[in-house]
């Protein structure tokens, strides 16, 4: 049983199939290529790419008049010939060949000659997308032959089962917008919380706080001095109450995520407004 009517969004699915199972392919082949010594495979990329091309075209057509993304959505080509087919393939090969071969913008253009086909071959590819976008458009309001080579050809889709209308079960769709839904609520919540006052609340429990000779400790800087934190000699040295001497910059990360956090040599804990500027004993 076939049926003449196919809806759109099928035959789009059906050439996105296509692409899908292509990519595949060539991402394999690519991960083969990374064996070589670079360079000598992507030389040879476009052939490479064009030998998948035609390899899936034979596989697909010696099996029936249907791409294999069609064959996944249960549709097929209503009248293609061996003619036709041939054709299509050759088509479809051919063009995406001199694209990535002439057109694409990583490859060198060895000589004046490949220069003047680029050129060319530049124009003929915007009046190919012109006439695509034209193509489009009327696929939209018929309903048929949504890739151009296909309305040249004059081959359109058909439905292979009556019975078998698209279906898409309503769990998937709501696992998909659950999905959706926890990804976006993570990207935009997990920045929000402050992990760093979270850890430090966390540790108070377990630490007693050391509250000892707060304020009363003015700390000397030798060349052996490390920031407790970054241990590194201290930029911009900074104190705020105990004996040991942080960057500045070490020192405002912490008080910017909380006002108080335990020193991390001491554990006395320190407080943003007792922050000071370093200054040498000597210099008083
Ligand atoms: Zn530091
Ligand atoms: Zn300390």
């Amino acid at each position: 049983m076939s049926s003449a009517y196919v809806s759109r969004i099928n035959q789009l699915d059906a050439l996105q199939l296509d692409e899908a199972i292509l990519r595949i392919l060539q991402n394999r082949v690519q991960d083969i290529a990374k064996l070589f010594t670079p360079g000598t495979v992507e030389s040879w990329s476009p052939e490479i790419n064009a030998t998948v091309r035609t390899l899936i075209w034979i596989f697909a057509f010696s099996k029936g008049k249907s791409t294999f993304g069609q064959r996944l959505l249960d549709l097929t080509y209503a009248n293609l010939t061996t003619k036709k087919a041939i054709l299509f393939s050759f088509i479809s090969v051919m063009t995406k060949y001199l694209e990535d071969k002439y057109m694409d913008p990583n490859r060198m253009m060895n000589n004046t000659r490949e220069k003047m086909i680029k050129k060319y071959l530049e124009k003929i590819a915007n009046l190919i997308h012109l006439l695509s976008f034209i193509n489009l458009l009327m696929f939209l309001h018929r309903g048929i032959q949504p890739s151009i080579l296909e309305r040249i050809l004059n081959i359109s889709s058909q439905s292979v089962s009556t019975s078998k209308p698209r279906n898409i079960g309503y769990s998937y769709i709501t696992r998909e917008l659950l999905w959706h839904g926890l990804v976006e609520l993570f990207t935009i919540g997990l920045p929000m919380i402050n992990f760093h006052y979270l850890k430090r609340y966390l540790f108070k429990f377990w630490s007693r706080p050391n509250k000892i000779m707060k304020n009363s400790i003015i700390p000397t800087m030798t060349i052996y001095t490390k920031c407790p934190y970054c241990n590194e000699n201290p930029v911009l040295p900074r104190h705020s109450g105990c004996s040991h001497i942080y960057c500045y910059y070490c020192m405002m990360a912490h008080f910017t995520a909380a006002k108080t956090f335990n020193c991390y040599e001491c554990e006395i804990e320190l407080h943003k407004d007792d922050m000071k500027v370093y200054s040498p004993p000597w210099s008083n």
